[in-house]
């Protein structure tokens, strides 16, 4: 039989990440559990994008604050599983089970559900062998602005997020050109000003219909527009292909019938602040999480994951403190803050 572990996190979010972090720091054994193959849930959807809404931090790339967070994240060593979807839970005498999808299971005392959003997957083009393109020149989120300088950009939708890409490349970029299928765009009208500011060529009731590739097939060299009033359609010389038509949101998992959780629309957990569910020995945090007063921000996950964990250790030891001591006079960094002083005396030497 496997390890049984003190408490087992869903999702590798930021709530996911900071619980573990939070987890080691009141001793429990703990693994965390994600489906994708990297950690950081919805900020990997925004890695160029500076957060500033952090309280005490200066403004951040959301890439180097997700290295942040899994270097804090894995502070006292927990188990972290990346590529593996948990499917199904199930309570068994003293324990839960953990099924995953690659049809392995693991064992712990408590849960706690971080599993944020859901597992988030951009809606695709749906044009035959689009796919293919997704190694070089199609792309669902944009990764690095500097592969963007001086190309011809078609971005595909009319949504915020296909707007602010748009504003946010077009002073790098040779040209950005806006298609979306409806008359009107979706997004906020001050992000769309500041488009139209910026040169973004906006054109609506058009939808890409046909790309064609370089000669050696490998990548999009030409898109054809079509446009559904005129029904007329041209075909340009594309560099960079952006799609942004939403996320589809993927059921993220299930338990046995017994262990029904009540949701709020039908998809968030209603709990408590304290991070309490209605079934004992199952804990939330994060996004995933509904109760009043709920932030859905990154500074409300950290809070929620706090919460969360101390309901997990007063639960597994009903004497224990409600509350971890603060860091600032925890023995737990005694020998961390040494090396840590050191290097910074030598540093400064
Ligand atoms: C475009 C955008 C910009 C944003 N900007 C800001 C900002 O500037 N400031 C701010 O404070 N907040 C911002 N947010 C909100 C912030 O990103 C979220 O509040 C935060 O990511 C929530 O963290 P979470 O860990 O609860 O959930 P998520 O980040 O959604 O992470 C959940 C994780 O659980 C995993 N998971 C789900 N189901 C399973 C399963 N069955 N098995 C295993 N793993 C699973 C997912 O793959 C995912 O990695 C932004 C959000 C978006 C989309």
């Amino acid at each position: 039989m496997q390890d049984v572990y003190d408490v087992t996190i869903i999702g590798g979010g930021p709530a996911g990440l900071y619980s573990a972090f939070y987890s080691g720091l009141r001793g429990l054994k703990t693994k965390l559990i994600e489906s994708q193959d990297q950690l950081g849930g919805k900020v990997l959807l925004y890695p160029e994008k500076l957060i500033w809404d952090i309280g005490g931090h200066p403004p951040i790339l959301g890439e180097q604050f997700v290295k942040q967070l899994i270097a804090q994240a894995k502070t006292f060593d927990p188990t972290i599983l990346t590529g593996t979807k948990v499917d199904y839970i199930e309570r068994q005498e003293d324990n839960f089970v953990i099924h995953t999808a690659l049809g392995d299971k693991h064992y712990s005392k408590t849960i706690l559900l971080a599993v944020g959003g859901g597992i988030i997957n951009p809606q695709k083009l749906t044009l035959e062998g689009a796919e293919k393109y997704e190694m070089t020149n199609l792309h669902y989120t944009v990764q690095s602005y500097q592969r963007f300088v001086d190309k011809e950009i078609i971005i595909s939708g009319g949504g915020n997020a296909a707007l602010d890409w748009a504003v946010e490349l077009s002073p790098i970029a040779k040209n950005v050109t806006i298609v979306y299928r409806k008359e009107t765009l979706s997004a906020h009208e001050a992000t769309i000003k500041e488009a139209l500011a910026a040169g973004v060529q906006i054109e609506c009731n058009t939808t890409i219909t046909k790309l064609s590739a370089n000669t050696d097939k490998t990548a999009i060299q030409l898109v054809t527009c079509e446009n559904s009033k005129t029904k007329q359609s041209y075909t340009r010389q594309i560099d960079e292909v952006i799609v942004s038509h939403g996320y589809n949101r993927e059921a993220s998992l299930t338990f046995e019938e017994s262990m029904t959780i009540p949701k709020k629309d039908n998809y968030y957990y209603e709990g408590k602040a304290t991070g309490e569910t209605t079934q004992p020995g199952i804990f939330a945090a994060g996004d995933i999480l509904s109760f009043e007063g709920k932030i859905h921000l990154l500074l409300g996950t950290f809070q929620d994951a706090a919460n969360a964990v101390n309901s997990v250790k007063t639960y597994l030891e009903p004497t224990a403190y409600r509350n971890a001591v603060v860091s600032s006079h925890n023995e737990m960094f005694k020998e961390k803050n040494r090396s840590i002083i050191e290097k910074q005396l030598v540093h400064s030497n």
